[in-house]
């Protein structure tokens, strides 16, 4: 077993070396500019970027017209929002976000309100799952898309998309999800569920840094978005800049990596989480799961610890790689906006611990990190029972 071990993969993914070798070619011999269609150079990175978007499209059973190249899941993110709203400006100006979407579509959302549009933050409850009833409820004629996450990237919570999806088919709303965290993990179906908009970002399914992807819907709706970066009309107008061929290269074969080794990994991930939580609750008494255990990515576990600091808890573990209930925003330590939405206290969500499993997470592993949590806890509630640090 190698140390550390790395258990914070909502956060990010190492990139794949399947994923590394396809991108490789692209940075040395395959330079080309993707808009240079005066010669092989060029035509060599069209036909590698027309490949990859292919792949992505299929990953979601999209058509590969509708997928449109940024720089992450918080650019396609905000291309989805501002985008229709500022073109749907003279025929609405409400917006319907949960309380537990990505800072992404939050500060987004935030920022629009600034501008004058209205914007609704529905609640969740205690398992963290957003009710489609509420979606209905909260639909006005002025309503220009609602925005709800397909998997949290905290408690890992799956929203009920397909049926959210019903309500804004019928309404006549867009629908946008945010999937960045839900790719490769569990299947999707842009079709099925009815959703016009949804974001992707490759470095949360072992691909790069620095490139995503936001699928918009081409008919029956065909959401109109005003683009946000102007330029040389790369990705039909929606998105100017130069294409990040390697990235785009790796983003694609991450897509497929993921899809294709899906139906093997995700129930094999599920297995060592269900044994990590097995472990840390029979050791430790005063344990909850944050949010739903049923509705959940099969690699998410989020722990509430009576009594300790998690803070405290992850700095004293520095063989592991985890992440607290607080979302840590410069240096300041914030409780995180989920967990209060699920009716956490300040002190229950600073006593709370992400473990996000991945593809290189063995058994060992598991067992390794659990006893390391449980001695750690042990001895912080018997030496130092520390009130955890609340603003
Ligand atoms: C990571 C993440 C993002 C941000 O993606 P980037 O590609 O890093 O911009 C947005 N939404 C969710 C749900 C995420 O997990």
């Amino acid at each position: 077993m190698n140390l550390p071990i790395y258990m914070d993969h909502h956060a990010t993914t190492p990139v794949d070396p399947r994923v590394l070798a396809a991108m490789l070619p692209y940075f040395r011999e395959r330079f080309g500019n993707a808009a240079s269609v005066t010669h092989s150079f060029g035509w060599a990175a069209q036909e590698a970027v027309e490949k990859a978007r292919a792949q992505i499209a299929a990953v979601i059973n999209a058509d590969p017209k509708e997928i449109v190249f940024t720089s992450g899941a918080t650019e396609a993110d905000n291309l989805a929002l501002k985008g229709l709203a500022y073109a749907a400006r003279d025929k609405g100006n409400h917006i319907i976000v949960s309380a537990i979407e990505h800072n992404a579509v939050l500060d987004t959302a935030r920022h629009l309100e600034q501008e004058g549009f209205s914007v609704t933050y529905l609640s969740v409850g205690a398992d963290g799952i957003v009710d489609p009833d509420d979606v209905r409820r909260a639909i006005t004629d002025r309503t220009i898309v609602v925005s709800i996450m397909t998997a949290n990237n905290e408690i890992g919570t799956i929203q009920p998309i397909r049926a959210i999806g019903q309500v804004t088919r019928e309404r006549g709303v867009f629908l946008h999800s945010d999937a960045a965290q839900a790719l490769g993990r569990i299947p999707i179906d842009v079709n099925a569920d009815s959703v016009d908009l949804l974001s992707l970002s490759a470095h949360k399914i072992y691909g790069p840094k620095g490139i995503g992807a936001l699928f918009v819907r081409r008919s029956r709706p065909r959401p109109k978005l005003v683009p946000l970066i102007d330029g040389g009309r790369h990705e039909g107008g929606l998105r100017s800049g130069t294409l990040p061929v390697p990235l785009i290269v790796g983003f694609g074969e991450a897509a497929r990596i993921a899809c294709s080794e899906m139906t093997e990994e995700s129930p094999r991930q599920s297995q060592l989480r269900d044994r990590l939580m097995q472990s840390i609750t029979t050791g430790l008494d005063n344990v909850r799961v944050n949010g739903s255990l049923q509705s959940r990515l099969p690699n998410n576990l989020n722990l509430c610890i009576d009594g300790i600091d998690a803070e405290a808890i992850l700095t004293a573990i520095t063989d592991v790689a985890l992440s607290s209930g607080a979302a840590c925003s410069s240096a300041e330590i914030k409780p995180s906006h989920v967990l209060k939405a699920i009716g956490c206290t300040d002190q229950q969500a600073a006593s709370s611990i992400r473990f996000g499993l991945g593809r290189r997470n063995t058994t060992e592993e598991v067992d390794y990190v659990a006893q390391r949590i449980i001695e750690t806890v042990n001895t912080q509630r018997r030496l130092a029972p520390v009130r955890p640090r609340t603003p």
